[in-house]
């Protein structure tokens, strides 16, 4: 047995570690760096960075990185080492503090939307003082923000640090109107919960569409796929198992608290989930993770999928967000809590909460718009494209309770009336139920589930701090000019339910009439990322996150170009492997198959005599089907060279969802068919059956 409070965090310089080697004073003027983001003196700095580089190499660590998360979705890293000449043809090994907190990584080839043209190449990369630096393969990581050096955001992580200064400041605020001074800050707290297929990695390798495209392009339906849905739940087998063991060490000691998994719906399907923690740590975690899962199965013979549907006809994979807000002395307040003043705060930030994403639908959907998730949104398995909210019936009674001024008799009977009595608690059984809900509220906190599994979640976090922040700044403005402060906050509270509750939705998301009633109700139904984007780049959208300062109007702009870019150059992609695969080893096969059907027949034939109804039958099909591939691809060949000739970026991802992604599908159909007629010995792909075995 390991011993797990040892083992957890040895990688981390955290708190303890800082508060063991740093010198009294430099540690508390760290502290407060960190606590309230003032400037760090270089002085501070070198010697901190002296410290780190001391333990790191007692850690066996002989490089440095500064580790940042830009527009590609996934971390990027380039290592340095800690050597420095001494003069004598030795090296001594060297950190400085101007090397921990500003890197310049020559980033020319990241993608950032035309924001920095090629002569100022350059961004710079700074510490995030907040997240604490760790060492994996003998590098110390420092998380970092990436920025052009005009001081543009490059990256995901900077626009998340400034939405959560947004909320910060905005919450404070609401709670100087209910009196709280002790409370210097306003964090917003997650928990995601990851979902992922393991297969084994030799059939990975066997996939070129998985390999190239992270999802099986071609794959016939097998007999048994989640029907039974033993799987969900199931005992978790000896390999995987032994995976799981593995990663959560590796995890445990870069800080990460992993703390449940298990089986998920799928065959090959798998969840975790870590304890919450701060918004941008949870995201650098979030992001160790992915990595983790990824290296760890490679040493297990084992292939990690993140992509949002790499099977068709069984359940995709996602990521369930779930937020909170908190002090910074630890209070919840999205808990209801003890006495009516503290409900009435609760109920403040629920509507707030409320009239954000019913306000701002769009943008939510935007930031969970990918090729990847379009596959999985509204397919039976997730939540649609519409946006709703579920609060379950006993808040649900309760806010109708408040809109028409009646009293609300909990099943407590305790009676609730806004700011005179208790509101009831809302144990997590009675307000989980709805798995089909994209926004839920689960008694303490809300889950977000609509963002696909390879996500980073920065994205769809910077939209619910940003949103909510706004909503916050004008509860603030009003209540903050009240005369009488109960009186205008009960009126807030109630023209904000009877404006919104719209967006609350408690039945089934996943049936055909909520998709008509929401229609009714006016929400959004934004079925794809090409329709969801421009929602990105509306006047509203501009007006949000330029006002918060979350970004520039520019920064906007190039981040929706890139968005569209990458939808259309993963479309592009996945059509270029479906080519190569059909022509390189589906038509082989076919040929192959075809000419052994044919020799044998014509044996039989010239022998005469034998019954060969068999292989004309088996030959008559497949020659047919052969003839409908060969025109299907060459339509699919002719989508992708038309999109040559589209220049305008909305169009040309208007001809990858409409022309190429439709040829695709009506070529797969033929290629599935040929799959269950073709030899096995001849078919190019393991099947779907076969990597459901792990
Ligand atoms: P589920 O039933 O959805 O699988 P779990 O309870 O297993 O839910 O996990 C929910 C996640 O929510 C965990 O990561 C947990 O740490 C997180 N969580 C709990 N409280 C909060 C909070 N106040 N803020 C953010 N996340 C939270
Ligand atoms: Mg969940």
């Amino acid at each position: 047995m390991k011993d797990v409070p040892a083992l957890f965090g040895s990688m981390v310089f955290n708190d303890a570690v800082m508060q063991e080697r740093l010198p009294k004073d430099i540690y508390k003027a760290l502290k407060k760096t960190m606590k309230e983001g003032t400037h760090l003196e270089l002085d501070v700095a070198n010697v901190v960075a002296n410290a780190m580089k001391e333990w790191a190499v007692e850690k066996g660590a002989t490089h440095f990185t500064h580790w940042f998360q830009p527009m590609t979705g996934v971390t990027a890293e380039k290592h340095d080492s800690f050597i420095s000449p001494c003069g004598n043809g030795k090296v001594i090994m060297e950190f400085s503090g101007k090397e921990l907190v500003r890197g310049e990584p020559d980033a020319s080839s990241f993608p950032s939307g035309g924001l920095r043209a090629t002569f100022e190449a350059r961004g710079y990369t700074v510490w995030d003082i907040t997240s604490y630096a760790f060492i994996k393969d003998g590098t110390l990581y420092i998380p970092t923000a990436f920025c052009s050096y005009s001081g543009e955001a490059l990256d995901k992580k900077t626009p998340l640090l400034r939405s959560m200064e947004a909320l910060d400041k905005q919450a404070i605020r609401i709670l100087r109107l209910f009196g709280n001074t002790a409370a210097k800050r306003v964090i917003t707290t997650v928990g995601p919960e990851q979902e992922y297929f393991l297969i084994d990695k030799e059939k990975y390798l066997k996939r070129p569409d998985l390999v190239i495209t992270g999802r099986t392009l071609f794959g016939a339906q097998p007999p048994k796929g989640q029907e039974l849905e033993d799987h969900y739940f199931g005992s978790i087998k000896p390999r995987i198992s032994a995976f799981m063991k593995d990663l959560e060490e590796k995890l445990w000691e870069v800080g990460v608290l992993a703390k449940t998994k298990h089986n998920e719906v799928a065959p090959a399907q798998h969840e975790l989930a870590p304890i919450f923690s701060t918004t941008n740590i949870a995201t650098d975690h979030n992001q160790l993770t992915m990595e983790l899962l990824r290296s760890v199965a490679d040493k297990h013979g084992l292939a990690c999928l993140l992509h949002e549907k790499p099977f068709a006809g069984v359940n995709g994979s996602g990521k369930h967000v779930n937020w909170s807000i908190s002090t910074d002395n630890g209070i919840n307040l999205l808990e209801p809590g003890e006495t009516p003043y503290e409900n009435a705060q609760f109920l403040l930030f629920l509507t707030a909460v409320i009239k954000a994403v019913d306000e701002y639908q769009d943008l939510l959907r935007v930031s969970v718009a990918s090729a990847g998730n379009d596959h999985r949104l509204g397919a039976n398995e997730a939540p649609p494209a519409i946006v709703s909210m579920f609060l379950g019936e006993e808040l649900t009674e309760i806010l109708e309770a408040i809109e028409s001024g009646s009293s609300y008799q909990s099943k407590e009977k305790h009676n609730m009336e806004i700011g005179v009595t208790v509101l009831p608690h809302f144990p997590k059984d009675t307000t989980d139920r709805n798995r089909t809900s994209p926004f839920a509220f689960t008694g303490n906190k809300f889950e977000f589930r609509m963002l696909g599994s390879s996500f980073s979640i920065a994205g769809p976090n910077i939209v619910l701090n940003t949103i909510v922040a706004e909503t916050l700044r004008e509860f603030a403005d009003i209540l903050e000019n009240a005369t009488d402060f109960k009186a205008e906050l009960a009126a807030l509270i109630k023209k904000t339910i009877k404006e919104h509750k719209r967006i609350v939705f408690n039945g089934n998301n996943y049936s055909e009439e909520w998709v008509e009633e929401a229609a009714k109700r006016g929400l959004s139904n934004l079925k794809n990322t090409v329709e969801a984007l421009p929602a990105f780049i509306s006047p509203k959208s501009i007006e949000l996150f330029t006002k918060h300062h979350v970004f520039t109007e520019k920064e906007i702009h190039s981040r929706y170009e890139i968005l569209l870019e990458n939808y259309c150059k993963t479309l592009r992609i996945e059509a270029l492997t479906m080519i190569n695969l059909v022509k390189r080893d589906i038509i082989p096969a076919c040929v192959s198959y075809q000419n052994e059907l044919t020799q044998l027949l014509g044996a039989k034939k010239s022998l005469g005599g034998y019954e060969s109804g068999l292989e004309e039958q088996l030959l008559g099909k497949i020659s047919g089907l052969s003839s409908q591939l060969i025109d299907r691809l060459g339509k699919l060949e002719q989508a992708v060279a038309d999109a040559k000739t589209i220049s305008e970026l909305l169009d040309l991802a208007n001809h990858y969802r409409n022309n190429v992604l439709g040829a695709m599908s009506e070529l797969r159909l033929i290629v599935d068919e040929l799959e269950t007629l073709v030899a096995a010995k001849y078919w190019p792909l393991p099947t779907y059956a076969e990597m459901f075995i792990v």
